[in-house]
């Protein structure tokens, strides 16, 4: 039996009388571009997450990029961002022409709050929790610092739709929440899509100019600005999808516990999960001691694993002018050597979960060694 990492075929073979219909009324009616169906999906979406607006852009990059510049986020200014992310979290602060300021991880794998006061400088401008994997943040800490401090707070939350902190959608805490609708997230377009929330009109207003040429009207520009608009077809499948995604969530956290315990039997640990509806398992995360070995036991049986992320960003050539090297954020560096990321999608079976946990029980003197 093959495992595949993720199988958007059977999501697809589910959705399919339900999807296109929709991508064809797009079609049939040349709404291609901020059509009807934008409209419709932002408010949607807003509803989902419990917040006043949502804006649709063209990525999570872009939705990140433009809520911080709707900030006034800029050079000259610093952006807490933790060490063990995607690079994306990174580079959005970076295009703006402000610096991301690393902060290492807890045993969450989340931005540790102990170290927040260290990265502190006068130039900090904002801080960017990052939901990973699916995990929202304790955000409790990061408020309360960024209160005390007169930071704003951007909340990547691009591998965390649907998940919840304390009864309320991670997105909805901070002046924003960004959202990247990549088809293989639990929320995924068919092609690139994301979206800014807040409840805030000024960044709402600021981020629709931001994403249109700086458009008020129709040739009316009142900021330079490039196009990161979220197209219509996309919207469409995405006002689709939302409809299943609590569901999907559901399943996913039904195969973790599924996992974890079919783990624990075998004597591996499985991942933190701090709170049941804070945790949508974008992500499946183990970590092992003989990674490349452990992989490739799996991968003789068919299964697909996946490194989020094997180098970190700090460590990566694109930031080697930060003058970072190995040991400036022990935890992530740490991490980034052991953590293996097994299949985890809604429609995975509990037979394919059974391959998966024989696969790692036969490479188990390799996952502990
Ligand atoms: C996917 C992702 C992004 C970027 O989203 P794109 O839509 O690929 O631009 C940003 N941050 C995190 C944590 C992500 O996982």
């Amino acid at each position: 039996m093959q495992v595949p990492f993720v199988d958007l075929k059977a999501q697809l073979n589910e959705l399919r009388e339900e999807v296109i219909p929709r991508i064809m009324t797009v079609i049939e009616d040349s709404s291609f571009i901020l059509g009807p169906d934008v409209v419709t999906f932002e408010e949607n979406f807003a509803a989902y997450v419990g917040t006043r607006f949502c804006v649709g852009v063209d990525s999570g990059t872009a939705a990140l990029q433009l809520a911080l510049a709707a900030m006034n986020v800029g050079p000259g200014d610093e952006v807490i961002v933790p060490a063990n992310t995607f690079i994306a979290s990174a580079v959005a602060v970076s295009e703006v022409g402000a610096r991301p300021v690393f902060v290492d991880v807890d045993a969450s794998y989340l931005i540790d709050p102990a170290l927040l006061d260290a990265a502190l400088t006068p130039r900090t401008k904002a801080i960017m929790p990052v939901h990973l994997y699916g995990q929202a943040v304790p955000m409790e800490p990061i408020v309360a610092f960024a209160r005390k401090h007169g930071l704003r707070v951007i909340e990547d939350a691009c591998q965390a739709h649907g998940a919840r902190w304390n009864g309320r959608r991670v997105g909805s805490f901070g002046d924003a929440g960004c959202f990247s609708f990549y088809p293989g997230k639990n929320l995924g377009a068919y092609g690139d899509a994301g979206a800014v929330v807040t409840n805030d009109v000024t960044i709402c207003e600021a981020v629709r100019l931001l994403r249109d040429l700086g458009q008020r009207r129709k040739y009316e520009h009142l900021v330079r600005a490039g196009n990161s608009r979220l197209d219509s077809v996309q919207a469409a499948v995405l006002d689709v999808k939302l409809r299943h995604l609590d569901r999907w969530n559901d399943a996913r956290r039904r195969h973790a516990a599924s996992y974890d315990a079919k783990l624990k039997q075998i004597g591996i640990t499985p991942p933190l999960r701090l709170r049941d509806e804070g945790h949508v398992y974008h992500l499946y995360v183990i970590e092992v001691e003989d990674r490349a070995a452990v992989r490739e036991v799996l991968a003789q049986r068919g299964v697909a694993t996946g490194i989020h992320y094997p180098v970190p960003v700090h460590l990566q050539p694109a930031y080697a002018d930060l003058g970072l090297g190995r040991g400036s954020f022990p935890r992530t560096e740490q991490t980034a050597d052991r953590i293996l990321s097994l299949p985890m999608f809604a429609e995975l079976t509990e037979g394919q979960i059974d391959v998966v946990v024989d696969g790692i029980e036969a490479a188990a003197h390799l996952v502990r060694a």
